[in-house]
């Protein structure tokens, strides 16, 4: 059991839910309107945790009620890749080909995927942010270290155009995007981030998730957060109680 350089620890049910979540076709009849966030646990009996769990995702973040420590202990190692874009009904979605790694610790964990909300998930102080990115990545026991970035508005983010420029409007099939990108540059300067144990914010919301967010937001100009609104105008799931979680800001 990894422990990531802090002193908490936890388990780890199965993955297999988790990793169905990730395909288009194998999702229940979910969605953030009529079959939103209040009615999830309802829709499958998978998804009974998004209702009955004590440790969903996603929660407001604040500095006065974290547990504050020095936390050196992440290496990206994300590289020019090949990379695939996908509307897959619920986000947009770019899945990397396979070189592309966070160290947590001595904990080495693959890039999977990541994702876009609008607004934000994870609330600072009760307080959106216009987007939230999800870098979800697996290590070889199966377990998931997802990365949280927010994103705020104002200069043009020229990484993201090139995703933004390829961006399916609706629902379908992963299309290969045009160009390499270094997905390196979307993550901001400064690697302070705020970590605590949570879940899935869609179903199954397997409560499987190391968190890590980072504090400082990277930029996206109004017509690109516009842009993204316009195909998912809300696909956040509502901030959940943190029954005294233990959250570490380092
Ligand atoms: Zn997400």
């Amino acid at each position: 059991m990894a422990t990531a350089g802090t002193a908490f620890s936890f388990s780890f049910p199965s993955l297999t839910a988790a990793v169905a979540s990730e395909d288009p076709n194998n999702h229940g009849e979910w969605d953030y309107d009529q079959n939103g966030p209040s009615m999830w646990g309802e829709i499958a009996p998978d998804f009974k945790v998004c209702e009955m769990g004590t440790q969903q995702s996603p929660i407001n973040l604040e500095s006065k009620s974290a547990i504050h420590t020095q936390l050196n202990d992440l290496t990206f190692d994300y590289h020019l890749s090949a990379l695939h874009i996908v509307n897959n009904g619920h986000t947009i979605q770019v899945n990397p080909d396979h070189n592309n790694h966070l160290t947590l610790a001595t904990d080495k964990f693959d890039l999977l995927q990541f994702h876009f909300h609008h607004p934000s998930e994870h609330v600072i102080a009760n307080e959106h942010f216009p987007m939230e990115a999800h870098f979800v990545h697996r290590n070889s026991q199966g377990e998931l270290a997802v990365v949280g970035i927010f994103i705020k508005e104002g200069r043009e983010n020229h990484v993201l155009k090139t995703f933004w420029e390829q961006m399916p409007e609706k629902k379908g099939p992963s299309r290969l995007v045009n160009g390499h990108v270094n997905i390196h540059q979307l993550l901001p300067n400064k690697k302070a981030s705020y970590r605590y144990m949570g879940s899935l914010t869609t179903p199954p919301c397997s409560q499987i998730v190391r968190w890590i967010i980072f504090e400082e937001p990277i930029e996206a100009s109004s017509e690109q957060i516009q842009a993204f609104a316009k195909i998912y105008p809300h696909n956040n799931r509502p901030v959940q109680p943190n029954n005294h979680r233990m959250i570490i800001e380092g």
